[in-house]
């Protein structure tokens, strides 16, 4: 009892001890932004409407309010826990376009009511060589990915599939008004996953470059490999995909099931972007390399599978390419606003998610779902 009224007598003499909690507890509940979005609240179950909340535009926060997100292969990877254990509920989603609706007091380069992206990354430590190098993919420390991650103060990311979010403005893409936004959408992961290579190895006039695969990710290669200057020559296993490639702007087709068409194209290409994540026999694709050609990988089969010889003779190389840095995602969506370059896809109701990732299985999509968030 007499600790009871000893409490009460604290209170009403020290007002500031409960004023100052009640106000933090009234500013968190204030502040947290309601969001809807989509989720898998377990690895065995669909997609389905999931209410949430994000964090206040900090300082030197963006809020963007989606429109349109890409669906990538590797959101259906995440939410059947196909490389590693998720964190449930997830928010799937790393293509993501809309208009900033909020901006902190010390945001430099972002206005309300400007077109914005955001793809893989949220954050990164900034302070490490990789990051100090634009390299903030690489982020030595760990970086910090848009969905089935925790940021750096231990919440957990929830992607794009949802109708808001809230990021750090280092890791916020500027949009051009320009291009078809549904369209950009799939350019902040297949777009930098294809551009940041051929940039790298300085894909361009005088090379040969196959592009495996004419997924979401090859598609975009192909488009970038033409407008780089090289000559792209589309490596498939389907016959029936020589129309679509050639429409893409690829000069040649080659059907890999055709021994005769792989014997003509022996050891002549300078490079080969291989965005395959099925296994393939990788001995095959390294043979149609030149001396000191490299096949790049963007995909991600169970292995890479090669006999020491099919390098050795020839002095070649197998490298790997993950998406891009932030500078680099900005100049690669400043180039495609400059010379008309968006990604081919099909508009979808986010009901219809579970059914597109059905397709997407079979390949049945040119290139890349993006779902409407108007629908959700
Ligand atoms: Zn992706
Ligand atoms: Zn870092």
């Amino acid at each position: 009892m007499f600790e009871f009224c000893n409490q009460w007598f604290e209170l009403f003499n020290r007002p500031q001890a409960y004023t100052h909690t009640f106000v933090k507890i009234k500013h968190l509940l204030k502040t947290m932004i309601q969001t809807k979005g989509y989720a898998a609240q377990t690895p065995e179950t669909d997609l389905a409407p999931w209410n949430f909340e994000r964090r206040e535009v900090g300082p030197h926060d963006v809020q963007i309010e989606i429109q349109f997100c890409g669906v990538c292969h590797s959101d259906l990877h995440q939410i059947k826990n196909d490389w590693f254990p998720g964190l449930f509920p997830m928010v799937p989603g790393h293509e993501i376009v809309g208009r900033i609706v909020k901006v902190g007091d010390h945001v430099k380069n972002f206005k309300e009511g400007e077109l914005a992206g955001v793809g893989c990354l949220v954050d990164s430590c900034q302070v490490c060589e990789n990051c100090k190098n634009d390299l903030e993919q690489y982020c030595l420390d760990g970086n910090t990915q848009t969905y089935n991650n925790n940021d750096r103060q231990g919440v957990p990311t929830y992607g794009g599939y949802s109708n808001s979010i809230v990021v750090r403005e280092e890791f916020v893409l500027h949009i051009s008004e320009k291009l078809d936004l549904a369209a950009t959408a799939p350019l902040l992961c297949a777009g930098i996953t294809t551009y940041s290579p051929l940039r790298h190895w300085k894909v361009g006039k005088g090379h040969k470059l196959a592009v495996v695969g004419l997924g979401g990710l090859g598609h975009m290669g192909v488009k970038f490999g033409v407008a780089f200057g090289a000559e792209v020559t589309v490596l498939s296993t389907s016959a029936s995909k020589e129309e679509a490639a050639k429409e893409l702007g690829a000069h040649h087709f080659i059907v890999t099931k055709d021994a005769a068409q792989v014997e003509a194209v022996k050891n002549t290409f300078d490079f080969i972007l291989d965005t395959v994540s099925a296994d393939h026999d990788m001995n095959m694709y390294v043979s149609l390399l030149k001396t000191d050609g490299t096949l790049i990988g963007v995909g991600v089969p169970s292995q890479y599978a090669v006999h020491p010889f099919a390098l050795l003779g020839g002095r070649k190389s197998i490298a790997g390419s993950g998406i891009g840095g932030i500078k680099e995602t900005q100049e690669m969506l400043d180039f495609c606003a400059e010379h008309n370059i968006v990604s081919d896809i099909e508009l979808i109701d986010i009901k219809d998610i579970t059914a597109s990732y059905e397709r997407m299985e079979k390949g049945d999509v040119r290139y890349r779902f993006v779902i409407d968030i108007a629908t959700l």
